[in-house]
């Protein structure tokens, strides 16, 4: 957002006193200290909150800021300029209204008790090919978030999706003064929440205040009646006018109804529209999937209680096809009364097979009897349940392997933390982000903060597109037959042969586009994929003469980034620069270079990470350098039987091992078709229970192995650690003689995978 003001504009547009005044302009709003990055034109607005904006008033000084908007009086040097106003959330909202009175686009404003946050996303999927649009982040729609959804418009803009809720009488006319929209989209409203107004007419009304000025509004025909007499103007829509698209056999159909009326008003085409609305992304919010006890399917989410959250996490629920018994279990014992309502309004329309409500410290008898059902737990952050839910955990029957997201997003902020300012940060995800699962750690990097994504091909890349993923991604091999998936998922491809650039040049002229961003790989002594320093020549040449690709990058791959001897890795750091300044003297426009992974980015970012890295490994913790990494993974499993041996017995297939003397062994649920490989058999593997390593004795079995437990007191359903605290993924590839890539790929599908935010 750039707001473009003096201090003095910014003065009148929030209607203030102008203390101090020092001349200046203001392109950015900040109101958190600890978010400040470019400092240099931003104002800042002490908000009283539960924390007193203007006591950070000189850590926002300190940190460059030099316009602020108050409502006490502050002291300052003089090269500040101070702003006084009566309340300086008002204020904020003023200048959101006057930054929003400089747009003519469509102002599409989105409320009800109901599904606003939903509808806001899908119908952004449904418009974002053809519009450039701009909506409200994640679900700020209260007061204060409207303000900030709005000043986040940009000129790119061609259409504007701004959430409203409003939770008491009398809110929702300060909302429209400042969102003025154009258009509006309606998403009813629930029975309980009436009690909070005066009727449900009350309720609805107040609802209806957003639109008075609206040219209309787009509603479900159940409402038609209440619209008519407001006299807003509205567009009906309902389930059955979209028969035709599936849409009843879908969760959710009222909202899908309603984005699709209003894709089409924004003339969208039918059959597309039939597609997109058939793969919407899935919403999720912060949550725990884990396989749990009896079968049972566990979402925790018990961090927060809002509706919208709620909703997310019942779409994600019901959207996945693992189990079709859906059960949700809610404490609301944390809960305003008043938004007690419309959560239970929530639920039913999802329709449960059972909804348990608990509270306090235990749960019913009947839920902890379910059996293969998908189970979703939610409250609040304050609620016992997040404990409780922990006696669904299937430590006693499973493998399962955790990756620990806190850690993931700590290692991803150091390597960032190493780079100069402005690098981008492309993380690579093939084979599954690493064997780690489809999409979840996408969706994590995409969330927090990852500029680009890269998969080894285009199906891969194909997969995180239906799954939500909105990023640049860039596949490194990608074939003359893939191309038009490439295309039709946007993905961008490396590009490492006149022939591969030539075929995929003809592909996008067909299509009708042009600019397609490509990259270029060239080779600096990997000797695996890319262009020869002595083509070079010939590809610039060949690229002036189309304009249907443009070239986003050029890089190159470190071969020997993890050798402490630099030599290699130096020789291929000056090739590249070399062929850096011939590309750069020949393109018209500006590339980016990028040639470091996760090991090159710990060792060479100040001098050669150019405009991007290329993380993978580093984020989960495991270069060769790794002192400032955390590790991410556990793999578990547990013991499944326990049996005394005598002298002579002989354990498992082939009879590999005899027992010397009396012994213990215990059967564990792991084996080599879940990565535990053979080659760990008798004695070269161990694992680790309660401390204490024990051995590997027979062969590894497919499904099982067995290990000498004689020295420790090791009961059934015991954990059993094979990755951890004890034994890391780097002691383990070591005894497989192998490199920790190699184990991460290797622990099979079959393995439940636990995904952990702390
Ligand atoms: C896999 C890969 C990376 C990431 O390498 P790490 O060693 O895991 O950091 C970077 N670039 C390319 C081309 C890759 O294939």
């Amino acid at each position: 957002m750039k707001l473009e003001l003096s201090h003095s504009e910014l003065c009148s547009a929030v209607d203030g006193k102008l203390l101090q005044e020092s001349s200046g302009n203001i392109d950015v709003v900040i109101y958190d200290t600890r978010k400040i990055t470019t400092s240099r034109d931003g104002v800042f607005f002490a908000f009283i909150g539960h924390r007193d904006g203007h006591l950070f008033v000189q850590k926002a000084y300190d940190k460059g800021v030099r316009c602020f908007v108050v409502s006490k009086g502050i002291i300052l040097p003089e090269d500040a300029s101070v702003i006084l106003v009566e309340d300086t959330i008002y204020s904020f909202q003023e200048l959101a209204k006057h930054h929003r009175n400089r747009f003519t686009i469509p102002i599409v404003a989105i409320t009800g008790s109901l599904g606003k946050t939903t509808i806001k996303e899908w119908l952004y999927y449904l418009l974002k090919v053809e519009f450039k649009v701009g909506r409200t982040p994640k679900s700020y729609n209260s007061q204060l978030g409207v303000a900030q959804s709005l000043l986040e418009l940009n000129d790119q803009h061609e259409i504007a999706l701004i959430e409203a809720d409003i939770s008491h009488p009398g809110e929702m006319d300060r909302l429209e003064e400042i969102i003025s929209p154009t258009l509006g989209i309606f998403t009813g409203i629930g029975t309980y929440y009436e009690q909070n107004f005066e009727s449900k007419e009350a309720h609805l009304g107040e609802h209806l205040k957003l639109f008075k000025h609206a040219n209309f509004t787009f509603i479900l025909d159940e409402y038609h009646s209440q619209f008519r007499r407001s006299k807003i103007g509205m567009m009906e829509t309902s389930v059955s006018e979209w028969k035709n698209f599936g849409i009843e056999q879908q969760n959710f159909p009222e909202n899908r109804a309603l984005c699709l009326k209003a894709a089409e008003f924004f003339g969208i085409d039918h059959v597309v529209l039939k597609d997109r609305i058939a793969h919407l992304p899935v919403l999720t919010g912060r949550q725990e999937v884990f396989e749990g006890i009896n079968g049972n399917l566990i979402i925790n989410d018990t961090y927060n209680m809002d509706v919208d959250a709620l909703e997310q996490a019942l779409e994600y629920q019901f959207s996945s096809k693992e189990r079709t018994k859906k059960i949700v279990v809610l404490d609301l014992s944390h809960v305003d009364e008043l938004r007690k309502g419309d959560i239970l309004d929530v639920v039913q329309r999802y329709g449960p097979e059972q909804t348990f409500l608990v509270e306090g410290n235990e749960l019913p008898r009947e839920l902890m009897e379910m059996t293969e059902a998908s189970i979703l737990f939610k409250s609040s952050f304050h609620s016992n349940l997040k404990v409780l839910v922990q006696k669904f955990k299937n430590r006693k029957h499973e493998t399962w392997v955790e990756f620990d997201l806190k850690a993931i997003r700590s290692n991803l902020r150091h390597l960032q933390s190493l780079l100069p300012k402005g690098t981008k940060t492309l993380v690579m995800v093939k084979a599954s982000s690493y064997g780690t699962g489809d999409v979840k750690i996408p969706h994590f990097l995409q969330e927090h903060g990852a500029d680009y994504l890269g998969v080894a091909y285009t199906d891969e890349g194909a997969t995180l597109r239906e799954k939500g993923i909105e990023l640049p991604i860039l596949v490194m091999n990608s074939e003359p037959n893939a191309f038009e998936d490439l295309l039709l998922h946007q993905l961008e491809p490396s590009i490492h042969s006149m022939s591969q650039l030539k075929a995929f040049v003809e592909v996008v002229e067909q299509s009708g586009q042009s600019n397609y961003p490509i990259h270029l790989e060239v080779e600096t002594g990997m000797h695996r994929l890319g262009f020869e320093e002595s083509s070079i020549q010939e590809v610039l040449d060949y690229l002036q003469t189309t304009n249907a690709v443009q070239v986003m990058s050029v890089f190159s791959h470190l071969a020997d980034a993890d050798n402490s001897d630099s030599t290699y890795s130096k020789k291929q750091l000056e090739s590249f620069a070399i062929m850096k300044k011939q590309i750069e003297s020949n393109l018209p426009y500006t590339v980016m270079f990028h040639i470091l992974n996760s090991e090159g980015a710990l060792k060479f970012a100040k001098e050669a990470a150019y405009d991007m890295v290329r993380l993978g490994i580093g984020i989960f913790g495991y270069t060769s350098n790794n002192d400032q990494l955390l590790p991410s993974i556990r793999w578990k499993t547990s013991v499944s039987q326990l049996k005394q041996l005598e002298p002579g017995d002989t354990i498992g297939y082939g009879r590999t091992y005899t027992a010397q003397k009396a012994m213990t062994i215990a059967t564990i649920r792991v084996g080599y078709a879940d990565g535990f490989k053979r080659s760990l058999s008798n004695g070269v593997g161990k694992v680790i229970i309660k401390g204490t390593p024990c051995p590997v004795v027979g062969n590894v079995c497919m499904d099982m192995t067995m290990i000498d437990v004689s020295n420790i007191t090791c009961n059934l359903y015991d954990e059993v650690e094979i990755i951890g605290e004890h034994q890391t993924l780097q002691d383990f590839a070591k005894l497989l003689n192998t490199i920790p890539y190699e184990v991460m790929t290797s622990i099979n599908k079959r393995v439940a995978r636990v995904y952990v935010r702390s």
